[in-house]
């Protein structure tokens, strides 16, 4: 049985929107990875009773519970007091944590206000998180072999504190392994990523997969727990290249890999040449393929062709496509790329042209409606894709199909 867990932020500007709940995304993550199920997150205000209650029914439910936020100095930080309430405990001074306050104060040569002193106080009998960032300790209290875990709410003190000690700790407990691997796609709905892998739970019952697609494609995380680390990763690997057999040429990489970062490598590699000329993008295809360290080895030149001016006269589009075709057409995508390819005298020229919307759109070339072309000496492909929400996304959905196009072509899948 894995164990469970529940979080508990607290904090009266999580409540009112102020502060985006990051803290509880991050622990989430971190529980999930060692194979912990977390049943519930919980936010409450910075109010005693609430604390009390959030705690007392999260222990009555949850194997490890842990707790963030509201352990600093001033009087709206009363979680310490509430939890050593639920526990029956007073409030003592820890004083390696005392020491670190008052080495901190001399560190700044200011003199340390009394109330800093609380930040040293912990329940008796719990047992300190060190905090290597800043002041206010953490700490854990056992109870019925369930532990609350009660971290600071600063998100760089809590990160820290969470993979130094309570991630450690929980794997040890669990005494499990595990070994996670993310599979990049681009070009596939999440409907059919999903369709595609419609077998793989009883396949890989001990795989766990997850789908998470956003503007730059559908990310596969697929993860599996042991007893070894080495049967563990030997278990992904097999899971890793069924699922990367199923979903065929959609994958582009592995981990953190980008389109950009893939593109990069395979022009580099075989010391190619790129230039880009876009419309609806705005630069966002040259702002990705720029953001790949060492890119000036193959990207040459990028150009905003906005204005149909800047289309017939930098990139020689012919002024009958735009009256013809229109600017947004897959005429103009290929003269675009090909006028960006002979001007930059690059192997490789890609182009976007589109209406991002929200205005704009007609009936035959409704908002979202995008054309991308890419132009090498073995001749011109475009493409047709229409996507559907705002502004924002459609260019960024737009950038990510230009670049996955060149991405198949660099490969010979287009
Ligand atoms: P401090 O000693 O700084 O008072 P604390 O443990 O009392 O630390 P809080 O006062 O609750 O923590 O929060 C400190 C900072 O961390 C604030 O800027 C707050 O917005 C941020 N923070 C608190 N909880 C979260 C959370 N769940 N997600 C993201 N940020 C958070
Ligand atoms: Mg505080």
């Amino acid at each position: 049985m894995p164990l469970t867990a529940e979080i508990i932020t607290i904090g009266s500007e999580l409540l009112t929107g102020l502060t985006v709940n990051t803290n509880a995304a991050f622990i989430g993550e971190r529980l999930t990875a060692v194979g912990a199920v977390v049943r519930a997150v919980v936010t409450v205000d910075d109010a005693e009773a609430d604390i009390r209650n959030a705690v007392e029914t999260a222990l009555s439910r949850a194997d490890r519970v842990v707790c963030t936020g509201g352990l600093g100095p001033t009087n709206d930080d009363v979680t310490k007091k509430a939890v050593a309430a639920c526990f029956g405990r007073e409030l003592v001074l820890l004083p390696e944590a005392m020491d670190r306050i008052e080495a901190a104060f001399r560190a700044m040569g200011r003199d340390m206000a009394p109330a800093n002193r609380l930040q040293a106080l912990i329940p008796e009998g719990a047992e300190p998180v060190p905090n290597r960032v800043g002041q206010a300790p953490g700490f854990i209290l056992s109870r019925d072999g369930r532990e609350l875990i009660v971290l600071p709410g600063v998100p760089s003190e809590m990160r820290a504190m969470m993979d130094e000690t309570v991630i450690p700790r929980l794997r040890a407990a669990a005494g499990t392994a595990s070994a996670a691997l993310a599979l990049r796609t681009a070009g596939l709905p999440e409907s059919d990523v999903g369709r595609k892998l419609e077998d793989f739970p009883s396949l890989f019952p001990d795989v766990r997969v997850g789908f998470y697609p956003d503007s730059t494609g559908v990310t596969v995380r697929l993860m599996t727990f042991g007893s070894s680390a080495e049967a563990c990763e030997s278990r992904i690997r097999q899971a890793g290249e069924s699922a990367a057999d199923r979903l065929g040429r959609a994958v582009y990489g592995t981990g953190g890999d980008s389109l950009e970062s893939v593109i990069g490598r395979l022009l580099a590699e075989s010391g190619r040449t790129l230039a880009v000329a876009e419309s609806c993008t705005g630069g966002l295809i040259s702002h990705r393929i720029t953001n790949v360290a060492g890119s000036s080895a193959y990207f040459i030149r990028g150009v905003v062709a906005y204005h149909n001016s800047v289309k017939t006269g930098l990139l020689g589009v012919p002024e009958s496509v735009l009256q013809t075709a229109g600017a947004v057409s897959a005429e103009c995508a290929a003269a675009m790329a090909e006028g960006v390819r002979t001007a930059a005298g690059t192997d490789f020229g890609l182009s976007a042209t589109g209406i991002a919307g929200p205005g704009g759109g007609t009936e035959e070339k409704p908002v979202g409606l995008v054309f991308i072309g890419c132009a090498d000496a073995s001749g011109t492909v475009t493409e047709k894709h229409r996507f559907l929400r705002e502004r924002l996304w459609n260019k960024e959905r737009s950038a990510t199909a230009a670049l996955d196009l060149l991405r198949r072509r660099l490969r010979g899948f287009a």
